[in-house]
């Protein structure tokens, strides 16, 4: 996803983008539509061929993307971030015969051999990495963890504890829920963070009040109640992440949590905290009032995150929706199973 805060207010884009990692002025700058439309396999050095190596750096590449982004939205562009990018190096094949071809079309890429044509200069490499497994037992207690194929993290309900993968093995993720029971019930995970912000006065849900301009008239002890964000933990459309998560944060939940794992459904986690971390400085573009001269002064405004906790976060399940009432927030279930695949 990659979100502009500009002229026109704040613009959302999904993005899928493939550039050249050599620079050879033979091959095309980009895969096109292939990534999307080929089923890829993992690389391996089982098959045959010389693999290029990557020369051409990300940072340039991301910065071209960027730029063409860009072309979309109106100036001035206050802030702008890649939000949940994925980066993936793509080997797309090629031969050479008589001349160069491409080798999932089986057709020449030009109709002479390019003058002069010599691989030498590049670079080649092994694609000799592996892949691990982690087996998915709970590091406390020995017992299976649950959690879909997409999910980010497992959890584990013999000892209540939710668990995510990394270099070193599994890490215990912070969590919480908001308790809630019936047969329509799904519990969705959201990042509930604290940030020490400059630039801008967030302390309390009093400030709150008062940067968001809420119809509301701040009641005693409002400016003794700790303002956080609140971020889904499950992807989103891009069309739509803004104004969930400016609707969770601006509904700041109080409800009393337990620390045990919800009993019924649960949704899973596919959204990591990082990610959510990177969004809260357009999350603040999405709630302060007026909107232009906080815009104008984003640059200056500065978002450290201090504290975190996952919170499971009851909804209704309607035929089409999500639906928690409390917090006026809908969420079409369609979108949100169509977002999985982001
Ligand atoms: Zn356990």
């Amino acid at each position: 996803m990659f979100f502009s805060i500009c002229g026109n207010g704040i613009t959302d884009r999904y993005a899928d983008m493939s550039h050249q990692a050599v620079k050879s002025s033979v091959f095309p700058v980009s895969v096109g539509l292939r990534s999307q439309a080929l089923k890829l396999k993992f690389a391996s050095a089982a098959y045959d061929g010389h693999y290029l190596k990557p020369a051409f750096p990300l940072k340039q590449v991301m910065e071209i993307f960027r730029n063409r982004l860009s072309m979309e939205v109106s100036p001035p562009i206050f802030h702008q971030d890649y939000i949940n990018e994925t980066l993936s190096l793509i080997y797309s094949p090629f031969y050479r015969d008589d001349k160069i071809y491409d080798a999932v079309l089986n057709r020449p890429l030009m109709q002479d051999n390019p003058e002069g044509f010599d691989l030498s200069p590049i670079s080649e490499e092994s694609p000799d990495w592996k892949i691990d497994f982690l087996p998915t037992l709970c590091p406390h207690c020995g017992c299976d963890m649950e959690g879909d194929k997409d999910s980010i993290a497992l959890s584990c309900k013999n000892c209540n504890s939710v668990w995510k993968p990394g270099k070193n093995g599994f890490t215990k993720i912070d969590f919480a829920t908001i308790p809630m029971t019936g047969d329509d019930i799904v519990h969705l995970p959201f990042w509930r963070i604290k940030a020490k912000l400059s630039g801008v006065k967030l302390d309390s849900y009093a400030d709150l009040v008062k940067a968001a301009n809420l119809p509301k008239v701040v009641q005693k002890g409002w400016d003794e109640m700790d303002f956080r964000f609140w971020v889904m933990g499950f992807k989103v459309r891009p069309q739509k992440f803004l104004s969930i998560a400016t609707g969770m944060t601006l509904a700041q939940p109080r409800e009393k949590m337990v620390s045990e794992l919800p009993a019924g459904s649960l949704f899973p986690i596919t959204f990591p905290l990082k990610e959510a971390i990177k969004t809260l400085k357009l999350c603040l573009g999405g709630f302060i009032r007026p909107r232009r001269p906080f815009f104008s002064m984003i640059g200056d405004v500065s978002v450290t995150p201090v504290s975190y906790r996952l919170v499971y976060v009851p909804f209704r399940e309607k035929q089409h929706e999500f639906i928690n009432s409390a917090y006026c927030l809908a969420m079409i279930k369609n979108h949100l199973s169509m977002a999985r695949n982001l």
